[in-house]
């Protein structure tokens, strides 16, 4: 059983349509793959329609969250949230309040890089964004097609950095009610890409164990960003703090040079977030 808990298509920051997404799955070789756009549930119903026979589809979504430390700034955080009810409406109204958020402040970014005069519109990535959940790799694509970064790569070291003067940050939710809300929809909150140390500060132990208190049900522990020393140091929280663990590629089709199914979850552990999640049903066969 090859099993791949975080992914993401174009209906948020991802490259492939959702049905590109499960035919990419396939061609790995995977039996299990978990589609977690952030801060939407839109692409569900498509891979329900464009499911494989054979594969499994979970659904899921990649909540934006913070941290907030005894002392100092926010600390961004991600949040996966699997098997969760659409429809509940309060984690529905938080999704929904995210995605306004990240419009306003898409658009902050993009008009600070135009009056600096690089030669970006925001109409231009809202309408490639296509409908879909407009994020930081979009502005990254379009500062590579006006040439003023060679690579995304470069695009998130320089002018969108999160201590660029052009980021802006955004309102993202607490963790802890993020937590609270998955699981009243009935949902599976994982912490995502925990101790991803190149992406800025990252949270302690504290604060895993005060997600956990909260209602936390795993780590994602076997990520790309993820040297070995802290996968080992997350795997042994995990099992202090009775947390399952994932393992997952957080594909992003070519705006990440990481493959489908670079990492993957233990099936014992797969069992464990199945019988967890109450709020909706994996689709299969
Ligand atoms: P945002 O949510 O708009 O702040 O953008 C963050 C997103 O950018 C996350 O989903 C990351 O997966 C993605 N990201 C971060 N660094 C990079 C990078 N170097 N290349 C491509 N995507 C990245
Ligand atoms: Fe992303
Ligand atoms: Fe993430
Ligand atoms: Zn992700």
């Amino acid at each position: 059983m090859r099993i791949d808990l975080h992914t993401h298509s174009a209906v948020s920051d991802g490259t492939d349509t959702p049905a590109e997404l499960l035919a990419a799955a396939v061609a790995a070789g995977l039996d299990v793959v978990a589609l977690t756009d952030h801060d939407t549930t839109d692409g569900w119903d498509v891979v329900r329609a464009a499911r494989p026979t054979g594969l499994t589809v979970v659904p899921g979504m990649e909540l934006s969250c913070r941290w907030f430390p005894a002392e100092g700034a926010p600390i961004s955080v991600h949040l996966l949230a699997y098997l969760f009810d659409p429809l509940a409406p309060e984690l529905a109204a938080e999704r929904a309040r995210l995605r306004a958020e990240r419009l306003t402040r898409g658009e902050r970014i993009v008009t600070a890089l135009v009056a600096d005069g690089y030669r970006v519109s925001w109409a231009d990535i809202v309408e490639r964004s296509a409908g879909g959940v407009v994020g930081r790799p979009h502005v990254a694509r379009a500062l590579v097609a006006a040439g003023v970064v060679a690579s995304i790569d470069e695009a998130f070291a320089g002018p969108l950095h999160h201590t660029s003067p052009y980021y802006v940050a955004k309102a993202d939710t607490d963790v802890l009610d993020g937590i609270a809300l998955v699981r009243a929809a009935g949902g599976v909150p994982v912490f995502a890409h925990g101790l991803a140390r190149a992406r800025g500060r990252v949270v302690g132990d504290d604060a895993m164990a005060a997600m956990a208190a909260a209602g936390l049900l795993g780590l994602e522990v076997d990520h790309p960003d993820h040297v070995d020393a802290d996968r080992v140091h997350l795997r042994g929280l995990a099992a202090d703090l009775g947390l399952l663990t994932t393992g997952s590629s957080d594909y992003h089709g070519t705006n990440k040079r990481t493959p489908i199914g670079a990492c993957t979850t233990d099936p014992a552990q797969f069992e464990r977030l199945l019988a967890a999640g109450t709020g909706s049903a994996p689709f299969a066969d």
